[in-house]
């Protein structure tokens, strides 16, 4: 039986996959550096694992982050790092932050650049300044040819004008959190990129569901964004990569697959992008 601990009800509850413990997935997306995690990092990481979500990428959004997610990956067998600067971040960085980015994308564990992007619902008066930082990053992955992890909220003109002036460069990556329509992921697919969705592809009218089924099957990845994001039926608590599985239920829900087919292909393309070492 595998038990997951309830914010709102304080108390442990029933993890009801347990019968699905031989399927693996992978959390391409959560921030478990974050303090939340504080008071019991090991446990989450164990019950992920436990669960069948054999690895977790953990992002990091500036510079000490970015140091953090790799001592993180460094502990613990399952988490691998991404290193950089979020777009809500950018105001506060300095050019010397990206060298020191670049020297910790040399990590064995360090599997992608990010998270970096284009906020302009938060921040627009750094517009420029994340702009630069987005570009910046976008070359040190191709350099270090790791795939860059994109957030992109109210920006989705600017970031695809960003990628696309790099579209010849062999540039990887993923839009994650994805929350725009079908022609957006459609462009997104064009460019050679992979989708994934939060937890809110769980949310009651969400319109996500019609947007991922248009999304080809091997574009597609799974995540979390804890401590972000927790879908139904925890959401408002804090999320964790164990609760991936109701998003693989829902993907598997919305395709009219199982659940094995989708965690299998979506493992597979995560593979295909991040390429974990072995
Ligand atoms: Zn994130």
């Amino acid at each position: 039986m595998v038990y997951a601990w309830s914010h709102q009800r304080k108390k442990l509850q029933v993890v009801r996959w347990c019968d699905k413990v031989n399927t693996v997935v992978i959390d391409t997306h959560a921030h478990l550096q974050w303090n939340k995690f504080d008071g019991d990092r090991s446990e989450v990481v164990k019950r992920a694992v436990d669960a069948g979500v054999t690895k977790i990428l953990t992002l990091a959004t500036d510079l000490q982050s970015s140091y953090r997610v790799v001592e993180l990956a460094e502990e613990f067998a399952e988490v691998f790092a991404a290193v950089g600067i979020h777009p809500t971040d950018a105001k506060n960085a300095q050019s010397i932050d990206l060298q020191r980015i670049a020297e910790l994308a040399q990590h064995p564990k360090v599997v992608a650049i990010g998270e970096t992007g284009m906020d302009l619902y938060w921040e627009q008066e750094s517009r420029a300044i994340q702009e630069y930082y987005f570009q910046q990053q976008m070359l040190l992955a191709i350099e270090k040819d790791l795939p860059v992890v994109v957030h992109n909220r109210d920006a989705g003109e600017a970031t695809l004008a960003a990628i696309f002036a790099l579209k010849n460069k062999k540039l990887r990556g993923v839009f994650h959190c994805f929350a725009e329509d079908e022609t957006y992921a459609e462009k997104v697919v064009q460019l050679g990129f992979y989708i994934s969705f939060t937890g809110n592809i769980t949310y009651k009218k969400s319109p996500l569901p019609k947007v991922s089924s248009s999304v080809p099957l091997d574009r597609l990845l799974l995540e979390t964004d804890s401590p972000f994001m927790a879908p139904i039926p925890q959401r408002g608590q804090r999320n964790e990569p164990v609760f991936i599985k109701h998003i693989a239920e829902k993907h598997a829900e919305i395709r009219g697959l199982s659940y094995d087919e989708i965690a299998r292909q979506t493992s597979e393309n995560a593979q295909q992008l991040f390429r974990f070492p072995q």
